[in-house]
C-alpha cells in the first residue's frame, strides 16, 4: 500500500499536479513609522536614485522605525493616504497582512499620531452624521465631508 500511494505520488509529481510543498500563509503584522510618498522616503534614506520623473511621487510607503521602505497596496483601505497629503508624514500605525515574497503590505487598519495618540483618520458628515474611509462628498446628501481623527477603541 506504502509503493502504491508512492507510486500515485511520483505520477502527480510528474503531472505537475503535486499539491504544494505547504506554501505559508499571510502573516499579520503591525509596524509603525512615517507615512510617505516613496520619493521622500528615498530622500530620507539620503538615495540618490535616478528614477523617472513622478515614478516614486504615486507610491506610499511606510518608512518604518528601523529605516526600512515598506510599500503599501492602494485600496480603500489607504486611499486617503495616497490622495490627502495631511495624512501623510506622521507617525503611524498599519495593521495588515504581508504575502510571502510579495513587497507590498495589505493595509486592514491606519492610525496616524494626532495630539499625541494614534487615532483613526475618518471623513465625516455633520448633516448626515455619518463617516467613510477615503476623502469624498458624503454619499448620502453629496455634501463636502471633514476630515477628523477618531480616538481609537483599542
Ligand atoms: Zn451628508
Amino acid at each position: 500500500m506504502g509503493l502504491a500511494r508512492g507510486l500515485v505520488a511520483g505520477v502527480l509529481v510528474l503531472l505537475g499536479a503535486a499539491p504544494p510543498a505547504s506554501s505559508p500563509g499571510p502573516t499579520e503584522v503591525t509596524v509603525r513609522g512615517r507615512v510617505l510618498m516613496l520619493e521622500s522616503a528615498l530622500r530620507m534614506l539620503d538615495l540618490e536614485l535616478k528614477l523617472d520623473p513622478g515614478s516614486a511621487s504615486k507610491q506610499v510607503v511606510l518608512l518604518g522605525e528601523d529605516r526600512s521602505i515598506l510599500p503599501l497596496f492602494r485600496d480603500e483601505v489607504t486611499r486617503a493616504l495616497f490622495e490627502d497629503d495631511r495624512l501623510r508624514n506622521l507617525r503611524a500605525e498599519l495593521h495588515g497582512r504581508r504575502y510571502p515574497g510579495v513587497p507590498y503590505l495589505k493595509v486592514s487598519s491606519v492610525r496616524v499620531e494626532h495630539d499625541g495618540h494614534f487615532q483613526v483618520p475618518e471623513y465625516f458628515c455633520d448633516v448626515c452624521s455619518i463617516s467613510v474611509r477615503a476623502p469624498q462628498i458624503c454619499p448620502c446628501c453629496q455634501g463636502p465631508m471633514v476630515l477628523q481623527m477618531r480616538p481609537d477603541r483599542r
